[in-house]
């Protein structure tokens, strides 16, 4: 298994916009709509006023300044309702592109770009605050069994069983998501080694009590998992070295038996 930690930080930014378009988003289009309008009659009248006198052509300065009141008060609705609704069509779709980026389609858990990139950042912040950070690696048992006796589509619908107990078994600052085919992985800032691996024991026995009704009788297959759980160090230690030692235990796990948690060595 490869362990690079994927360039991805613009992932991690936060998906409010920021500048003129932010704020005209976060107005909302009747108070945009609005605020365009006054503000294009505001400088309509001051544009008029200011030409008019500088022009010395103050004979019909209250048409001038009521064509400067209609004009863009008949026009600016419009056009800035139009901009309006194409500006937050765009910012939708934005949205909608920075999910899917973002997420595994099967399981609708964080992907392992994203993953990375935040653990980098929790790595980094664990440093500066000096908290502790762990993480738990987690692989389906026999995995393979399980799609070649019931299907491929048993298999994936094991696979949304197994993200969902993740999703219900971590805390809400807490980061799950799908590292590969039948792995997880759950991040879990702040967290000491101890506190890792009792939710770690939490989530492989929530597993292990899976009800999936894949099979044509309503019943369920057995479905276990092993875990590697590993702690950050003390410099130089590296996100990519934590995800190494937790895979270590992971496979120890494996090799001890399969089912169980344990606990990488630092
Ligand atoms: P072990 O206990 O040693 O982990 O054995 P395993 O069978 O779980 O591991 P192995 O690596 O041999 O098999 C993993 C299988 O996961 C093989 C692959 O076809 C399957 N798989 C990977 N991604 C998906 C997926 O998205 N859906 C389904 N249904 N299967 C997948
Ligand atoms: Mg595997
Ligand atoms: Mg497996």
């Amino acid at each position: 298994m490869r362990h690079e930690t994927a360039p991805g930080h613009e992932l991690l930014s936060d998906d409010r916009q920021a500048g003129w378009r932010g704020v005209l988003l976060r107005m909302g289009r009747t108070r945009a709509v609005l605020f365009i309008t006054a503000a294009s009659v505001v400088v309509s009248l001051a544009v008029t006023s200011l030409l008019a006198l500088a022009l010395d052509n103050t004979a019909h300065m209250m048409t001038d300044l009521l064509v400067a009141t209609l004009v863009p008060l008949l026009v600016a609705p419009l056009v800035s309702s139009a901009a309006m609704g194409l500006l937050i069509e765009v910012e939708t779709a934005r949205r909608a592109l920075h999910e899917v980026a973002i997420r595994d389609g099967l399981t609708n858990l964080y992907n392992r770009r994203f993953f990375a990139a935040r653990l980098e950042a929790e790595v980094d912040r664990a440093r500066r605050d000096g908290t502790p950070l762990s993480v738990i690696l987690i692989d389906i048992d026999h995995f393979k069994r399980i799609n070649d006796s019931l299907g491929h589509a048993a298999g994936d619908e094991v696979l949304q069983c197994v993200a969902d107990v993740l999703i219900a078994g971590v805390r809400p600052y807490d980061l799950s998501a799908r590292f590969g085919g039948e792995e997880f992985v759950a991040l879990l800032p702040g967290a000491t080694m101890d506190e890792g691996v009792h939710v770690a024991e939490r989530i492989r026995r929530a597993i292990e009590t899976l009800s999936i009704p894949v099979l044509r009788d309503g019943s369920s297959p057995q479905v276990t998992a092993s875990m590697g759980i590993a702690r950050l160090g003390a410099e130089p230690d590296t996100a990519d070295e934590l995800l190494r030692r937790a895979d270590e235990a992971m496979y120890a796990a494996k090799a001890a038996g399969r089912n169980r948690c344990i606990r990488a060595p630092y």
